[in-house]
């Protein structure tokens, strides 16, 4: 057994690398291995580490090696120990970084023992009080409470834990830690069938596909293309199933739980507790009992958001990435992984198969991956009629032809949707006469209005101050608000077609701050018979209801003002999404679209429900530019407080980059964001391992003492 423990501490310092040695103790030796945690000294400190390697032979002597204070429980799986150490390399992270993705949740914070703990009666205690067995008033309590469920958690007993201890002593109540009945309240939101139903042929043949996958249990990617309510989850479902009695696991990535709760119920209500929900809405406690099923086997279906891609599951046969094109999956705090690539790589490690589905697939995925389709609904209906409505000119937010669809939809009590994706009431303010305009004090942007709350926001930082009532620079108090955002929007449907029976509910961040918010919007707007939705991007996510007749989406072009070379792609995406939101359930569906570019290849496409033509026009076009997946991206951006230094450090950045059959673009200003000034360079590669490694390099070595760095692999 070997005696010296290689460990990383878990420390967010960059420039603190190791692994460090530390010597074991006999009785720890037995119980060590790769994924161990332990708690170490370090300097004048103790930190939490964990185990990268074992080995007999140190640089340092023997004499002098440290030995760990105690092991902490929960250790790590050895394979998700090597796919941290992947993920710091892949995008320019550090080993302590990428092993903090892959703890369990609140490891050695104690989290551990927020755990519930649940008392039960023993036999033994359940006739006591009657037999005269001698017991507190605080006991006799305890028991009484317990006598009629025969358990409770122990904080509901209302004794103290001392007291609790003291009755499991002497046999009369049992403790112990019980994984929560997970899954708080699945709001159940859109979903139709609950028991089982009969595939049709393409989801028959798309679920053989994935199956002969499966069985060969050696890695393989695929992609499920099927139109909004095709069925795709149905074939989720099933190829989970036929992985479970395989005797593996399963990892099914949602793009977000709480506007997909009807993905999660859905795998629950079939599955029981074989599924561990990885939730954010779980506490602390709750989700450390849910990864501690998980590594234990006791559940063998991980379903959450992207950082579920890191469920502890040995025997990994299936991964499936729902909305395999939902921006959600990419991390935007250091290291920025991307939960799809790291998906792959973790199938691949596991001889996995990987399974991607959506109706508007990535150009990536469908230039790369094998196919299976979906071509049609599963109710048999036609994907709903689109009209693109030429904006130019006009004035108000909505066209003419959409104010009449939505009152005639008022007067026959159906539901519409409708997407306009800007928060707030006006997207900035303006001063009359002197021509001011609010903007952040800390970020180059204007201030948004949020009229409700009385405030002007920045949407980058959260600065929010008092809406002015005059110029503070002119005096004037003759303030002009300009556009419209969905909280305005909501108002001006209120005016036009609200009423009791005809709610308007709106869905955006501001709503749904508050936890679990959006489900029971989502929620409501199904249970009513009419009404409309109105809402940010939120809207358009997989819900799937009865009865929508028309869905509209205004300034579709907004996405396409970035100058990001996704642009089309999200913009496709964003219409053909909220156009698979109507016409279901017989319901005839009709979408609306205005823009101020109706010729718009992106535009049309979508109209068309053209989602290869477009794809197909889409990578014509990055083969062109060299965009992925023809080409790499990186992206940097050194950022300062202090004026000139984060030009001056990307520049001496870029003058550490040599790399070959690369672009370098930049250093290029950004805006000022949070109080600092930010440059930017961007790498485009043919070889990406080659690019990724000159890059690690460039930025291992401190550059500027008042700047910092961020690298972004495969930018969003
Ligand atoms: P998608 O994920 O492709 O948008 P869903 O899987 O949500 O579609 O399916 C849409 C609806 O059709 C769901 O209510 C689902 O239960 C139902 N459904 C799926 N497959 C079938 C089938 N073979 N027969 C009848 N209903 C089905
Ligand atoms: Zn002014
Ligand atoms: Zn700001």
């Amino acid at each position: 057994m070997a005696s010296i423990a290689q460990v990383e501490p878990l420390t967010s310092a960059r420039a603190l690398r190791g692994p460090f040695d530390y010597a074991l103790p006999e009785e720890m030796r037995e119980r060590v291995g790769v994924g161990s945690m332990l708690v170490v000294p370090f300097g004048h400190r103790e930190l939490l580490g964990v185990v990268v390697g074992l080995t007999e032979a140190s640089s340092v002597d023997r004499e002098r090696l440290l030995a760990p204070r105690r092991t902490v429980e929960a250790d790590v799986p050895v394979d998700l120990v090597e796919l941290a150490g992947w993920i710091a390399l892949e995008y320019c992270s550090t080993p302590a970084r990428a092993l903090s993705l892959v703890l369990a949740p609140g490891a050695g914070s104690g989290v551990h023992s927020l755990a519930r703990l649940v008392a039960e009666l023993t036999a033994a205690g359940r006739e006591a009080p009657a037999a005269g067995v001698r017991l507190t008033a605080v006991q006799r309590a305890v028991l009484d409470r317990l006598a009629d469920a025969g358990s409770a958690p122990a904080a509901a007993t209302g004794a103290a834990h001392g007291t609790l201890r003291r009755l499991e002593a002497r046999g009369l109540v049992r403790l112990h830690r019980r994984p929560l009945a997970r899954a708080p309240e699945h709001v159940a939101v859109g979903s139709r069938t609950a028991g089982t139903v009969t595939l049709g042929a393409d989801q028959r043949r798309a679920l053989d596909g994935v199956c002969e996958a499966v069985a060969a249990r050696r890695f393989d990617e695929l992609l499920l293309h099927g139109v909004t309510g095709s069925g795709k989850t149905e074939v989720y479902l099933r190829a989970a199933q036929a992985v479970l009695e395989q005797g593996r696991g399963v990892i099914v990535l949602v793009p977000e739980i709480g506007l997909t709760p009807q993905t999660v119920g859905r795998f629950v209500a079939r599955f029981g507790e074989t599924v561990a929900v990885a939730h954010s809405r779980l506490g602390a406690g709750e989700r450390y009992d849910e990864w501690m099923r998980l590594r234990r086997g006791e559940a063998r279906i991980c379903v959450g958001p992207r950082s579920a891609v890191f469920a502890p599951i040995e025997d990994l046969g299936l991964i499936v990435i729902d909305e395999e094109h939902d921006s959600s999956y990419k991390h935007e705090g250091d290291p920025r992984y991307d939960a799809r690539h790291v998906a792959a790589r973790r199938a691949r490690q596991a001889g996995a198969v990987l399974l991607c589905g959506s109706a508007t697939p990535r150009p990536e995925s469908y230039a790369r991956l094998r196919r299976l389709v979906l071509a049609s609904r599963v109710d048999g209906a036609p994907l709903p009629a689109v009209e693109v409505l030429d904006m130019c000119g006009a004035s108000g937010a909505l066209h003419e032809r959409t104010a009449a669809a939505l009152g005639a939809l008022r007067r026959g009590g159906g539901k519409a949707i409708v997407l306009l994706n800007r928060r707030g009431w006006s997207n900035f303010l303006s001063c009359r006469s002197c021509g001011k305009v609010w903007g952040c004090p800390e970020c180059d942007v204007a201030l948004v209005l949020h009229r409700a709350d009385g405030m002007i926001s920045c949407h980058h930082c959260g600065h929010r101050q008092r809406v002015p009532a005059s110029c503070d620079a002119c005096g004037s108090s003759s303030v002009a608000r300009h556009g419209f955002g969905n909280e305005r929007l909501e108002h001006e449907l209120v005016a036009a077609l609200g009423g009791d029976d005809y709610p308007i509910f709106r869905l955006d961040a501001d709503v749904a701050g508050a936890k679990g918010r959006a489900a029971s919007v989502l929620a409501r707007f199904e249970r009513a018979p009419a009404g409309v939705l109105v809402g940010t991007q939120m809207v358009a996510k997989g819900h799937d209801f009865d009865g929508v007749g028309l869905g509209v989406v205004l300034d579709a072009d907004a996405t396409l003002r970035f100058p990001d070379f996704r642009a089309e792609e999200r913009t496709f995406a964003l219409v053909a999404q909220l156009a698979g939101r109507a016409g279901r359930g017989g319901t005839d569906g009709r979408v609306l679209v205005q823009t101020l570019t109706p010729g718009a290849r992106s535009i049309v496409a979508a109209a068309r429900h053209d989602s290869e033509g477009f794809l197909a026009g889409e990578l014509e076009r990055r083969r062109a530019l060299r965009y992925p997946p023809y080409g790499e991206l990186i992206r940097i951006v050194c950022s300062s407080d202090r004026e000139g230094v984060a030009l001056a450090a990307a520049r001496e950045l870029r003058s550490r980059l040599t790399l070959t059959d690369a672009q370098l673009l930049g250093p290029a200003p950004l805006f000022r964001l949070r109080g600092r000034e930010r440059a930017q360079i961007v790498i485009k590669a043919a070889d990406r391992l080659a690019a990724v490694a000159a890059v690690g390099e460039a930025v291992a070595v401190p550059l500027h003492r008042d700047a910092s760095i961020s690298v972004d692999v495969d930018p969003q």
